[in-house]
């Protein structure tokens, strides 16, 4: 059988669980040699592997702390022993639920070190092994509320929007070699939503903003991450694709 992503090198950042681990499934299922790197979730990553290996495809699992520019760089040394990336999926993130004006410096530098910082530099050393090639994909993760604002999350909401502004630049300085996009998820049922936890009230108030009146799922995530990694998008970059239910209609 073949598949999409048969002989691609992917890198899936935060990839132990929620969308990324199914981001990495997909991409391997489609035939590419998946990393797939985390935070601290050593087993659940080993998990995800061995998934992986279960069902015939490629995985290894690294840690690596995205804010960390030395972990970062020992991470590109084991992805370069396996060969030339071509994907990169930047998805790795934090979220911070809080009032403004209870925000500590030290919170938003936090947030931001994460998602921006992270992002930030594990998109410039993938960058730095895709300038002119064909072919290669950069998808970076953002999220709806870039768009809207939300109360009680401005440090998110303004590290989204900083992403989306990084992709589109990127697309610029890296066309027509690498394509970049986002994908800018409405609310989507993982441990950041933390369902579980939420009250009906609030879980309620999450599908009202969407019109399908629904929360999503990690596989309505990956089908839009294959599409861009894969042959059917050559003609996009720049763009921030947004699977959200219709909470945003740009
Ligand atoms: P999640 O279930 O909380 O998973 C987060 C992943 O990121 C885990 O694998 C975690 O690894 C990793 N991670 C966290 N901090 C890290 C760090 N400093 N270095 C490396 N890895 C780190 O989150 P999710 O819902 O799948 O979110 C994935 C992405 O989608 C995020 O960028 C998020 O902002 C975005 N997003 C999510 C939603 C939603 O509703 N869920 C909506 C819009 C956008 P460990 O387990 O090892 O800590």
């Amino acid at each position: 059988m073949t598949g999409q992503l048969d002989g691609k090198i992917a890198l899936v950042t935060g990839a132990s669980r929620g969308i990324g681990k199914a981001i990495a499934e997909i991409f391997a299922a489609q035939g590419a040699t998946v990393v797939l790197s985390y935070r601290s979730g050593t087993d659940e990553a080993a998990a995800v592997v061995s998934g992986i290996e279960a069902h015939g495809g490629k995985a290894i699992a690294i840690a690596a702390d995205v804010a960390n520019e030395q972990q970062i760089v020992a991470l590109y040394e084991a992805v370069d022993a396996i060969g030339p990336l071509d994907i990169l999926v930047n998805n790795a993130g934090v979220i911070l639920e809080k009032p403004l004006l209870d925000t500590t410096a030290d919170d938003f530098d936090w947030l931001m070190n994460v998602n921006l910082r992270g992002q930030f530099l594990v998109g410039r050393e993938a960058l730095r092994r895709m300038v002119g090639r064909d072919g290669t994909r950069v998808i970076n993760i953002s999220s709806d509320l870039s768009f809207t604002g939300r109360e009680d999350f401005s440090a998110y909401c303004a590290s989204k929007g900083a992403i989306n502004a990084l992709t589109k630049s990127w697309a610029r300085e890296f066309a027509p070699h690498v394509l970049v996009n986002a994908i800018a998820p409405g609310p989507i049922d993982t441990d950041m939503l933390d369902l579980e936890n939420m009250s009906a009230e609030w879980a309620e108030k999450e599908k009202e903003l969407t019109v399908l009146k629904r929360i999503g799922t990690v596989d309505e995530i990956s089908a839009v991450a294959l599409f861009l990694a894969g042959p059917g998008s050559t003609y996009l970059s720049g763009q921030i694709i947004g699977p959200n239910g219709g909470s945003v209609m740009p």
